[in-house]
């Protein structure tokens, strides 16, 4: 039964998956005007949909070991998956049947898990056309849906800057594009929290009470203590409170923040972001913590710190060149220097009289040469 009602889910999904590339290759839209600040959350969450449907469908259609006795039924006992053996029925006396398979020997008779009549055991493996074909056609989804971003964030004054930043591409810069240019606000700061990255202070007896930055000592509502937290769905449900947050936003900064943290060294945003987690764990273990638990806080206090950085500099650099930039904001500096926007591209940076603009503003106001702080970050 259960067997069953997965393969009607799974007809369901590639029906719909069909409808959508239709959907995209029908649309009569001009790359210009198929991408716009409304939309384009809808269009980078749809981007991102398709790559979880990819990891799915890949998981799904991955080779097999299965039962089938008389009756029908259908036991998975394991899937191909990265190295490791891993029984999907936990139960030891499997074990050897797997490995018998897999290494082309007789498993010998086995009982059907179920119902315990003699069952046979086989290496199931998925047609590999269906599968390239279902691939190649999100492939191409993805490519199409890559090619409106594109078209759009080349057009964006922000791209005068992005360009020069490995890993922002079109889907990552369009992420910063998408905080930035659907804020009501032009602070910075409201930007951040609206998309979760600031704290937030909770009150401790769950009075319902929350504030963003400055933070009281005590709850003005009933007097309990104050807790800073970050505002996630959980916390905002422990404590009872409805944090202003559009969660779609906060997911597209975890996005591009983690892309940083796992890609590292070889990218300059990476590095600082390196740099910010150490200090984060030498801070967490100065303080107490176990190694174990400094690592993870510091995880999670590094990619909104590194969120937080890349939307400032997205923001200053599509003022400077608008000519309305006042200068970075108090929470950017209060931590000790200013970092100003990087690069890794330096050498072409320079030679570009566009993004000479943005230089000149931090040499001019601010002192700093941004190219050479990129270069000295790289050695
Ligand atoms: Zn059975
Ligand atoms: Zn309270």
């Amino acid at each position: 039964m259960a067997r069953k009602k997965e393969k009607e889910e799974k007809k369901i999904e590639i029906e719909d998956l069909l409808k959508m590339v239709k959907y995209v290759f029908a649309t009569k839209f001009t790359l210009e005007s198929s991408v716009n600040v409304r939309n384009i959350l809808d269009i980078l969450s749809t981007r991102d949909d398709i790559q979880k449907l990819e990891t799915m469908i890949n998981n799904r259609f991955a080779p097999r070991v299965e039962t089938e006795c008389p009756q029908g039924h259908i036991t998975v006992l394991y899937i191909e998956g990265r190295g490791k053996l891993k029984l999907k029925v936990k139960k030891r006396k499997y074990e050897e049947v797997v490995k018998a398979v897999l290494e082309g020997r007789d498993p010998g008779s086995i009982q059907c898990p179920h119902c315990g009549l003699p069952a046979a055991v086989k290496f199931v493996e998925p047609s590999k056309l269906m599968i390239e074909g279902v691939f190649s056609l999100l492939r191409a989804t993805e490519e199409t849906i890559d090619a409106y971003l594109e078209a759009y964030v080349k057009k964006h004054p922000v791209w005068t800057w992005a360009r020069y930043v490995k890993g922002l591409g079109p889907a990552n810069t369009a992420r910063l594009i998408a905080v930035i240019e659907t804020s009501r606000s032009n602070k910075v700061a409201d930007m951040w929290m609206r998309a979760g990255l600031a704290p937030v202070a909770v009150c401790g007896n769950k009075c319902g009470w929350w504030s963003k930055a400055p933070f009281p000592e005590k709850c003005p509502n009933c007097g309990g203590s104050v807790v800073k937290v970050a505002p996630t769905k959980l916390v905002a449900k422990i404590y009872n409170v409805r944090f202003k947050v559009d969660y779609r936003l906060m997911k597209h900064m975890y996005v591009l923040s983690n892309y940083y943290l796992v890609m590292g060294r070889n990218f300059v945003y990476g590095i600082i972001a390196q740099q910010k987690m150490k200090k984060e764990i030498e801070k967490g273990i100065a303080s107490g913590l176990d190694e174990k638990i400094a690592a993870a806080r510091a995880t999670k206090a590094t990619w909104r710190w590194l969120a937080r950085l890349m939307l400032e500099h997205a923001k200053a650099v599509i003022e400077i060149l608008r000519g309305t930039y006042q200068g970075p904001p108090p929470p950017v500096l209060r931590h000790g220097q200013y970092i100003p926007p990087l690069v890794d591209d330096v050498e072409r940076a320079e030679r570009d009289p566009d993004f000479q603009k943005i230089a000149e503003w931090y040499r001019k106001h601010m002192d700093i040469d941004i190219l050479e702080y990129s270069l000295q970050l790289k050695k």
